[in-house]
């Protein structure tokens, strides 16, 4: 059967003309063809000297968007002709560059294609969904542009106008010296308002998120009690003014949103208004490094938590969590634990992520954790040995088997010995729940021999340098704790830390974090570095 009849008679019932396998002519108005976005795909990868040779190839292939469609993506072969099919427009064009990233693999036309493996099977017919339809996993990698948006995942900075607890800092709220906020008082939601009156002038999505500050604390007043509010349960009010805010933008594109976290973790007693339209419910009870089973008591009031959210929100999302909060530079594994959570979560009705990493700081693997995590949101079935290994053989080709291996150990490790650990914790956690010294030692020596023998191109020696220097940090905190007994330099009692020539090697390895792009080796508190290097310096022995 012709493309032509397969469009005519199985996608379109309006008038349609085809010319070659380029569609053009009158269709149903939900119904968009993207095969224009899908010659300047092609352009975009290949070498500009095969161009036309590229296009011509390729022309058989179109793109098909249409919301009717009952899957979010879709893949069809008829005869020689390749049909992209999407629910939208954005889904379009990163199955458009799935597509032609698959291509380059073997059509050495494409050359300018530095962008993660594809996660796609392009080789047979396929029509799915997303696992979930908020895909984030809060690692550095996925907050550059250059990352947006072609790699599947949602960011923050795309798909929230407005973010969690930035709306204290668009309003000017000082949020050290005001611990809790008064979600009843008319000044305070007469600035929300202001705010969100001037905001939707430039609007992207119109999603809002409001939540209380990050403290268990709620507010008591007299008319915050009267709605229900009681110590540490902030929920009426904030719903109070979620349903004012719903009835006050009610002709607007805004969508509101709210956390289920600290003050607000337990749904209204009262039933609002209106239903939000989502939720984002935190886990920070649950226990971090173990799979999550339904029969435990903590996971069985999650999901409890859960369903009585459901009734008031018509999505519910999930703020999880995937890095050690004080120590972001000592390797830590999260992708087997959470293919196996985000089954949980699936099977529990959320239906959107937002994975908590190291944010907009640099920790160790965090671009394979981000690909990874990204491809399992998209997918919960693939296999995480796969993706890293295809991950680290296409951005570090010479030392591919090197870094596999040892990520791999790590996940391996944490998933055996099934320890939770602490978001707050220190090397010792580390040690308790799945990280073994003598590893990482064997890792650190071995990742220098590479760097030393220079056969790498440029692209993979920055980025195992730039691991270099913030492993650098663990070996150190290793180091001091051999020599004192604590993983905390601020407290090391009046002791005195030698420095071997080896331990200053490692110290000024440490002392480029600045030149490698990092800063920080954990989130709050003395953040710097810098801070820490001083205390070495302070301590040695004169
Ligand atoms: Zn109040």
């Amino acid at each position: 059967m012709k493309i032509f009849n397969i469009i005519y008679r199985f996608l379109f019932p309006a008038v349609v003309v085809a010319v070659g396998c380029i569609v053009v002519g009158a269709y149903d108005d939900a119904n968009t063809y993207m095969d224009q976005a899908l010659r300047d795909c092609l352009v975009k990868y290949c070498d500009s000297r095969y161009r036309n040779e590229i296009i011509n190839k390729y022309k058989s292939t179109t793109v098909l968007v249409s919301s009717k469609f009952s899957y979010d993506y879709g893949i069809e072969y008829h005869n020689n002709t390749l049909i992209l099919k999407a629910k939208d427009k954005k889904t379009a064009e990163w199955l458009i560059d799935q597509y032609v990233r698959h291509l380059a693999y073997t059509d050495t036309h494409f050359t300018n294609c530095d962008l993660p493996p594809t996660i796609i099977d392009f080789g047979k017919t396929v029509h799915k969904n997303f696992d979930f339809i908020y895909r984030e996993p809060h690692f550095s990698p996925n907050l550059k542009e250059r990352y947006q948006p072609f790699s599947g995942a949602s960011s923050v900075e795309e798909y929230w106008d407005l973010w969690g607890h930035n709306l204290y800092k668009e309003l000017d709220i000082d949020t050290e010296k005001q611990q809790v906020i008064c979600f009843t008082n008319d000044i305070f939601y007469n600035k929300v308002v202001k705010f969100l009156e001037e905001k939707s002038r430039s609007l992207r999505t119109g999603r809002i998120i409001i939540m209380p500050m990050d403290t268990m604390s709620a507010c008591t007043c007299t008319e915050c009690q009267k709605i229900g509010n009681k110590n540490q349960y902030a929920t009426p009010a904030v719903m109070n003014m979620m349903d004012k805010l719903k009835e006050r933008f009610s002709k607007t594109k805004y969508t509101f949103y709210t956390a289920a976290y600290h003050s607000t973790q337990q749904p209204p007693q009262k039933p609002p208004k209106y239903r939000l339209s989502g939720l984002l419910l935190s886990t920070s009870d649950l226990p971090k490094g173990i799979a999550l089973d339904p029969q435990n008591d903590l996971e069985k009031d999650f999901i409890k938590t859960v369903q009585a959210w459901n009734n008031y929100a018509d999505t519910l999302y999930v703020w999880d969590y995937a890095a050690n909060y004080n120590d972001f530079l000592t390797p830590l594994p999260i992708l087997y634990v959470l293919k196996k959570n985000l089954k949980f979560f699936r099977d529990n009705g959320i239906s959107g992520v937002f994975l908590q990493g190291s944010g907009y700081d640099y920790s160790p693997f965090d671009d394979i954790k981000t690909f990874v995590a990204t491809a399992l949101m998209i997918d919960g079935q693939l296999d995480v040995d796969d993706l890293c290994s295809r991950y680290f053989t296409q951005f570090y080709p010479v030392s591919a088997k090197m870094m596999t291996d040892y990520y791999l150990s790590l996940e391996k490790n944490m998933e055996q010995r099934e320890k939770k650990y602490d978001l707050h914790g220190d090397m010792k956690d580390a040690i308790d729940s799945y990280f073994c010294a003598d590893d990482f030692f064997r890792f650190y020596e071995n990742l220098g021999i590479i760097l030393s023998e220079n056969k790498m191109e440029s692209n993979e020696k920055n980025r195992l340098e730039k691991l270099y220097s913030a492993l650098s940090f663990t070996w150190l905190q290793l180091e001091l704790y051999r020599q004192t007994g604590s993983y905390d330099i601020t407290k090391i009692n009046g002791k005195t830390l030698s420095i071997t020539p080896d331990i200053q090697t490692v110290i000024s390895r440490l002392s480029a974090y600045e030149h490698h792009g990092f800063r920080k080796y954990k989130e709050k508190g003395e953040r710097e570095i810098k801070d820490y290097l001083d205390f070495w310096s302070l301590f040695a022995e004169k």
